[in-house]
């Protein structure tokens, strides 16, 4: 089959190969890739910037749809032709955590396109526990978004405590942090701000329900979100970067007994960090690490309802040829989301 393949630990060094069709055990899977997305942990593996450890050569994309094509003797409850998204983290099933539903705090997880091959090919496979049919009315395009709607439903849903009426404010205006903004839009947040770098990605999260977008190249975040919450700040700042700034920001906008929500990867330690701001004004540091498995329930849920669309956050889609193409666009921040396209 076709794959696109990370080589070497250097930038760039991918390329298109010829490879063996994965092999299937008894309780795995085997989907024909539709569309899989190129996120912004991949560009990092791209451009070997990643803090993320991986072992080369490797086959990336862990945001993907499809259909099965083949099941092993054990499956059950995963029918050959059936559309489907799988969970990325394949994970031992027996420890604490994976035992209390913390699926994404195992010590044994291994992500898919991270930690094994993943759906930047043909064909992909996974154990079928981790699969989750895609709803009738949700297309495999859309679906393709579950797994950065997870990153942002579990953020904002499961660990947050986000209730109706809270005021909110998202540092970042790429994928995630709109699906974040759609997000706390769905549980009833009254004010949303949205700040950004990118007039582009600024103005999708005006179409999604941002009351206010702040551009940072044009004015400061912290600034105006003080100004229109009457110098109070917001009840919950997520921080959808992974730039240390941005966490400086969020713990600086947010209400005294507020909430700092971290989503982004971060690969730098925070060189000013204000302890007794925190302290003094008890408010709360959350992280959020992926997703767990009834995450994903949840986020195919919110796309069937249509509350939650995934349409406008797709900006392109590529044939898997043009990857150069894809990378390049997301590192220039023109696209929001690029999705790739195994099967015309
Ligand atoms: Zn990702
Ligand atoms: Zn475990």
């Amino acid at each position: 089959m076709k794959a696109l393949v990370k080589t070497e630990w250097k930038p760039g060094a991918m390329e298109i190969r010829e490879v063996e069709k994965p092999s299937i055990r008894r309780d795995e899977v085997l989907i024909k890739v539709d569309y899989v997305g190129i996120c912004g942990t991949d560009l990092e593996i791209y451009e070997a910037t990643s803090p993320i450890p991986i072992k080369l050569p490797r086959i990336l994309g862990h945001e993907f749809s499809g259909v099965v094509t083949e099941v092993g003797e054990e499956v059950t409850d995963v029918k050959i032709g059936e559309r489907v998204v799988s969970e990325t983290g394949v994970v031992c099933r027996r420890c604490v955590f994976c035992k209390t539903g913390r699926q994404n705090l195992c010590p044994y997880r291994s992500p898919i396109g991270i930690g094994r091959d993943g759906a930047f090919a043909e064909y992909v496979k996974a154990p079928s526990i981790n699969i989750h049919k895609i709803p009738s009315n949700v297309s495999l395009k859309e679906a393709a978004l579950t797994e950065p709607l997870s990153v942002a439903s579990h953020a904002v849903i499961e660990r947050s405590g986000i209730r109706a009426g809270d005021s909110v404010a998202v540092i970042g205006a790429g994928a995630i942090g709109l699906l974040i903004l759609e997000c706390a839009a769905v549980a009833g947040a009254e004010k949303i701000f949205v700040s950004g770098r990118h007039e582009n990605r600024l103005k999708v999260a005006s179409s999604l329900g941002a009351d206010v977008t702040v551009n940072e190249r044009k004015e400061n975040p912290v600034d105006k979100v003080m100004e229109l919450t009457s110098g109070l700040g917001v009840d919950i700042a997520y921080e959808a970067t992974g730039n240390p700034k941005a966490v400086e920001q969020a713990i600086s906008m947010t209400k005294k007994g507020g909430k700092v929500v971290l989503v982004g990867v971060h690969s730098k330690p925070l060189e000013k960090f204000n302890i007794h701001n925190i302290v003094s004004n008890e408010k709360t540091i959350l992280g959020c690490w992926t997703h767990r498995s009834s995450t994903w329930d949840l986020a195919l849920s919110l796309l069937s309802s249509g509350k939650v669309k995934a349409n406008p956050v797709i900006t392109h889609v590529l044939p898997l040829e043009e990857f150069e193409k894809g990378f390049e666009l997301l590192r220039r921040r023109e696209a929001i989301k690029v999705l790739m396209r195994l099967h015309p």
